[in-house]
């Protein structure tokens, strides 16, 4: 058997070494608590579940579902963005439901990349941007983020004749890994460095209405003119704790929309009528299960900052997504530290680095564990690296 070259292409598996820790203190009988993975761990508003189960027993759901979404889906998706963001979108040209904003995010490369193509990558970032890029043949050049930044990108400093030669620009605030938001301001430099460069501009907005101190995340959208250059990922999975259902889209551009509309034509086949049902229920009946969600998340994100702060740490807390972003301690890696508060306190985290290079330095802690957890991993960080 002769496996692709892409494959071989791909990052290595940076948890590979963690997981198998986690399994041997297991194995060994240690309570391992994980800060590791950021998947909502508070239940669908009630509403969503029960409109599911409606449409599932109503059997004109059971069949192929159209390839572009239903066209009450689209619309809900639409006025979500009228709403919450003063953004008009078509729901016709501009708008494409997706099996989850991973899915078009992987497949967006398919539809503009070809082999060799630089393909511009924000690091540390979500590594679905850099792999999609290696499984359409294309070349990611990363743009590293840095935290005196603000891990935002500095566009000046890209190489203007790669620029010109590349494919796509991703980006992606409220951030993952690194918890940053990005203001209306900086994603309009981002818009003109890719109608400059002739890029299309891809940005990630899954975490859109998580943000925290009062923060409120802006579209891409709403830059004036973004939509001759720009497409937007978004997600019904951290809104409204819906990882496991498999729903997002994409808005914006409609040649980009149904360029990447063409390639999923040919490789799935749209998502379940009654999930779409379910969607529609979830963006039609508003957002009243948020103010309490956040609460619950800025409280978690709190209690984590306390036991840095009081261990010495000397940084912000993050005003978005579903992350604390901290550095590691002076001269250990990534790795390293992870391993230590593995060994030490028997709390898994994910090491920066795992989010490419300049994610060195770093860990990240996940705000998406029980309270009683988070009191426990605190605890025991706190001990760790404290004592007492
Ligand atoms: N974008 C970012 C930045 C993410 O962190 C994730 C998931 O963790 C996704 C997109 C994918 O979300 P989904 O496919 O559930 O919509």
């Amino acid at each position: 058997m002769k496996t692709a070259r892409r494959i071989a292409a791909l990052p290595p598996y940076l948890f590979a070494e963690i997981d198998r820790k986690v399994s041997e203190r297991k194995a060994a009988g240690v309570d391992v608590i994980s800060f590791g993975v950021g998947d909502p761990d508070l239940p669908t508003p009630g509403h969503i579940v029960e409109e599911l189960a409606r449409a599932a027993y109503d059997a004109s759901t059971h069949q192929y579902p159209s390839y572009f979404g239903l066209p009450g889906f689209r619309q809900a998706i639409a006025d979500f963005y009228a709403r919450r963001f003063g953004v008009t979108l078509d729901p016709g040209t501009q708008v494409l439901p997706l099996i989850g904003s991973k899915e078009g995010i992987a497949h967006l490369p398919w539809a503009f990349v070809d082999p060799g193509d630089p393909v511009l990558v924000t690091e540390p970032g979500y590594p679905v941007y850099e792999v999609g890029t290696i499984l359409a043949g294309g070349e990611p050049v990363h743009i590293p983020l840095r935290a005196e930044d603000g891990w935002f990108p500095r566009l000046e400093t890209v190489d203007g004749a790669v620029a010109d030669r590349a494919k796509i620009l991703w980006l992606g605030y409220p951030a993952n890994p690194t918890a940053a938001v990005a203001s209306l301001e900086q994603l309009e430099q981002a818009v003109r460095f890719a109608a400059d460069h002739e890029v299309l501009l891809a940005h990630d907005n899954a975490y859109s209405e998580i943000t925290y101190d009062g923060f409120v995340a802006p579209s891409v959208l709403q830059v004036p003119g973004a939509v001759d250059t720009a497409v937007e990922f978004g997600s019904l999975s951290k809104i409204y704790n819906m990882t496991g259902w498999r729903i997002g889209w994409v808005v914006g551009n409609p040649e980009a929309i149904e360029a990447l509309g063409r390639v999923k034509t040919n490789i799935d086949s749209g998502i379940f009528n009654a999930i779409q049902r379910a969607g529609m229920a979830a963006l039609n009946g508003g957002m009243d299960h948020l103010p309490a969600l956040l609460a619950t998340y800025q409280r978690r994100r709190d209690r984590i900052m306390e036991v840095f702060w009081d261990a010495g740490w000397k940084v912000d807390a993050p005003k978005g997504a579903l992350y604390v972003w901290l550095p590691t301690p002076a001269g250990e890696s990534s790795v390293d530290f992870t391993a230590r508060l593995l060994d030490d306190a028997g709390v898994v985290v994910a090491p920066g680095s795992g989010y490419g290079p300049s994610g060195e330095g770093y860990i990240r802690l996940s705000l998406t564990i029980s309270d009683d957890r988070l009191e426990e991993g605190c605890e025991r960080v706190r001990k760790a690296l404290v004592g007492g």
